[in-house]
């Protein structure tokens, strides 16, 4: 039989934003249910893992105050760290810049981030699916049985297809090139540059985005494709792309070749931007949910907790009176609103580039190294824009 509690804000979703927001909240002294429907945190994976070290992390959203967790997580948490950035065009000319990274292991990240939120006196559901929203009340499914909680303030940070977003009615479907698809494999056995991130371009291999590796330490490295469904060929899938690029691509078979599957991954990548309006007078979403990613690249790691972060803070505020829900909107908006708009203006740049792999090629022979780092971070200096403006109206 369900029975319904009741909690101050409950939170529908335990990745990097759901986590963070929970334990910005609960440490305010709120009472805080974060819900997800993972038996398991962190399992399945659905990412890369790639994540830039702190000074980047500034630099790339420079008015974001970051959440502690972002800057003090365990080593336990890093399978290795990355020095180097490199592009490999659709002919094979590559460069790169330099840039300190980490390849998470999302598993224990995810884990981490949902042990802060449980120390600050959040209450964690897992394996317990939302299967409807009504008003006030969450009503989940799950491992635990059918419960119902009422809540002051909902928090959405349910993803790409976000539940909470939708019974809101501030998501709608995604425009199909505002939606990237992920798929990537875990590989063991494989002889990978350890120092660097290798972003691998081409319409045959990676319609509408790139292929990477990403070496996990040792011989083990996660490979992958993040891909527009827009564009593919007819009979084929992301998974398809995904063993073209293992099996025939000229640089990166060789290194690939023989390496064992351990682990598939596959997600959604929503780079159409955020919406227009991302909070009501009692709810709020965060992370994917409210497209906080960088469109250019698709990392959204960072972001995700950055919103986390200030969604847990401002219910907090709200709780004790401090200001309304809707606060929520500028102050995200304020740290981080024109770098996540400025990336989707230069990710539909790029789009047009990468529907011609001679285009491609030549950008990244023309963009010198720090201009493909400004892009990267979704950044648009004017001499950046005016490189891609030219070359999109083929003036190069
Ligand atoms: C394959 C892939 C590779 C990626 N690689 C990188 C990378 O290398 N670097 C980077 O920065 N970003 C990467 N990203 C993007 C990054 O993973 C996301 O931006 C980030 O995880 C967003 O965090 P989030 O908390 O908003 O959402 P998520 O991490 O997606 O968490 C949402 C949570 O909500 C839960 N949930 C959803 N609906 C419900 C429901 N109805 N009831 C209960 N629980 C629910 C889900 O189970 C999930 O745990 C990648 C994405 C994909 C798909």
């Amino acid at each position: 039989m369900s029975q319904t509690e009741e909690y101050d804000v409950v939170i529908v979703g335990a990745g990097p934003a759901g986590a963070t927001a929970a334990a910005y909240a609960a440490q305010s002294g709120a009472s805080v249910l974060l819900i997800d429907k993972k038996k398991d945190i962190g399992v399945p994976l659905q990412c890369g893992g790639f994540l830039t070290h702190e000074d980047t992390l500034r630099d790339l959203v420079p008015s974001a105050e970051l959440p502690y967790q972002l800057l003090e997580y365990p080593k336990s948490c890093v399978h290795t760290s990355t020095n180097f950035q490199r592009f490999i065009a659709p002919d094979g000319y590559s460069k790169g810049f330099e840039v300190e990274a980490d390849a998470l292991d999302r598993r224990k990240f995810d884990r981490y981030l949902v042990k802060k939120a449980a120390d600050a006196g959040a209450e964690i559901l897992i394996g317990t699916n939302v299967t409807e929203i009504n008003n006030q009340t969450v009503i989940t499914d799950g491992i635990f049985g059918r419960n119902d909680y009422n809540c002051k303030v909902l928090i959405g940070a349910d993803g790409p297809n976000s539940l909470v977003g939708k019974s809101r009615d501030l998501v709608r479907e995604h425009d199909p090139m505002g939606v990237g698809t992920a798929f990537e494999y875990e590989l063991s056995g494989v002889d990978v540059d350890k120092d660097a991130v290798e972003m691998y371009f081409g319409k045959k291999y990676v319609p509408g985005g790139y292929a990477w590796i990403i070496s996990q330490g040792e011989d083990n490295a996660n490979i992958g494709v993040g891909v527009r469904e827009a564009l593919f060929d007819e009979n084929m899938c992301a998974r398809d792309y995904l063993n073209r690029f293992m099996h025939v691509h000229p640089q990166a078979s060789e290194k690939l070749e023989g390496g064992t599957i351990i682990s598939v991954v596959a997600g959604l990548v929503p780079v159409g931007g955020a919406p227009s309006k991302t909070a009501t007078k009692n709810t709020l979403i965060a992370g994917d949910a409210a497209g906080h990613i960088i469109a250019t690249n698709g990392g959204g790691i960072a972001t995700a907790m950055v919103g986390g972060k200030l969604a847990g803070e401002t219910a907090a505020d709200y709780l004790s009176g401090k200001c309304n829900l809707e606060a929520y909107e500028k102050r995200w908006r304020e740290q981080m609103g024109l770098e996540i708009k400025t990336a989707v203006y230069a990710r539909k740049l790029m789009d047009n580039l990468m529907k011609s792999d001679a285009l491609m090629s030549k950008a990244i022979k023309v963009i010198s190294p720090e201009q493909m780092k400004d892009i990267q971070c979704g950044k648009l200096p004017t001499s950046v824009k005016k490189a891609l403006l030219k070359l999109n109206f083929g003036l190069n």
